[in-house]
């Protein structure tokens, strides 16, 4: 499948609908999960902390969380060209919907709407309450914790504290899956970038699309469990990939 012929799926397509993950956003330098220099690759056990079990039940773990938040690299990251690429697909009227699976915040970053931006594993840049659901700036926690909290509770209740985002063993947001599942259902194209298609429900959307009708189109450094289905997959780095497709794709 040549990449030009991608572009004009993209440009002729009644609607695109893209899918991100953490492969976005190693170019910004955020590791991803499963990537050959994943967070998990090099060190499983660090797997434990992003399972909610584990969050509740293990106060060293809430501690470990929280001293990795006070350094997380999304705090100094800056959007790549992937992300503006996105953006700029968005800006030229191609993309109905950009579901990521990213809690960085770098397509807001770069430009991409919030009206048409689903950010389906939430975001670090928010705490929530496991208890009341009380949500606040991240920095407001970050600061108790340089203080010396070592896992503040809820300043409302008491509660265990956590980043606004959806850890392994928690529930999506059912109205935001509700309206990722629609696009892909409605989608005349769908392309899944810089994920590895392995976190459910979100790796079941390329198949709604599919079963809808679409073309598939997957970007990634590395095979997918979908490639199979894919009508094309385009391997390599999404920033460059991503720039020249969306150039092709938006050219007069
Ligand atoms: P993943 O780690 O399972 O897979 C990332 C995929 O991206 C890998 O297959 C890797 O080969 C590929 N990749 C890495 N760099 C790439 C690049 N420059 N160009 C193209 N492909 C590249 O990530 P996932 O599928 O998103 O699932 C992991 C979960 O972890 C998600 O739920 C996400 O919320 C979370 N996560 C988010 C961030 C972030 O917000 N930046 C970072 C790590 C993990």
């Amino acid at each position: 499948m040549s990449f030009d012929e991608v572009a004009r799926w993209l440009r002729e397509s009644r609607s695109n609908v893209a899918l991100t993950g953490a492969g976005v956003s190693t170019e910004s330098g955020i590791p991803d999960f499963r990537g050959p220099n994943g967070i998990w690759t090099r060190d499983p056990t660090s797997e434990r902390l992003s399972n909610i079990g584990y969050y509740i039940a293990n106060p060293e773990i809430r501690r470990e969380s929280w001293r990795r938040r006070l350094d997380h690299p999304a705090w100094g990251a800056t959007p790549n060209a992937a992300h503006r690429a996105l953006a700029a697909l968005e800006a030229a009227g191609r993309l109905e919907l950009l579901v990521t699976q990213n809690i960085d915040g770098l397509h807001l970053a770069a430009g991409s709407s919030a009206e048409r931006l689903v950010e389906i594993h939430g975001t670090i840049r928010d705490t929530a309450c496991l208890g009341c659901g009380d949500r606040r700036p991240m920095r407001e926690t970050l600061a108790r914790v340089r203080a010396g909290e070592e896992d503040p509770p809820c300043e409302r209740c008491g509660g265990i504290l956590k980043s606004a985002t959806v850890s392994f063993g928690q529930n999506l947001d059912s109205e935001l899956l509700a309206r990722a599942e629609e696009a892909a259902a409605s989608a005349g194209l769908f392309l899944a970038v810089g994920t590895s298609l392995t976190v459910h429900p979100v790796a079941r959307l390329p198949e709604i699309a599919l079963d809808a009708g679409a073309r598939l189109v997957i970007l990634n450094a590395e095979p997918t469990p979908l490639d199979g289905l894919a009508h094309a997959v385009l391997r390599g780095e999404a920033g460059a990939m991503l720039t020249e497709l969306v150039a092709a794709a938006t050219a007069e």
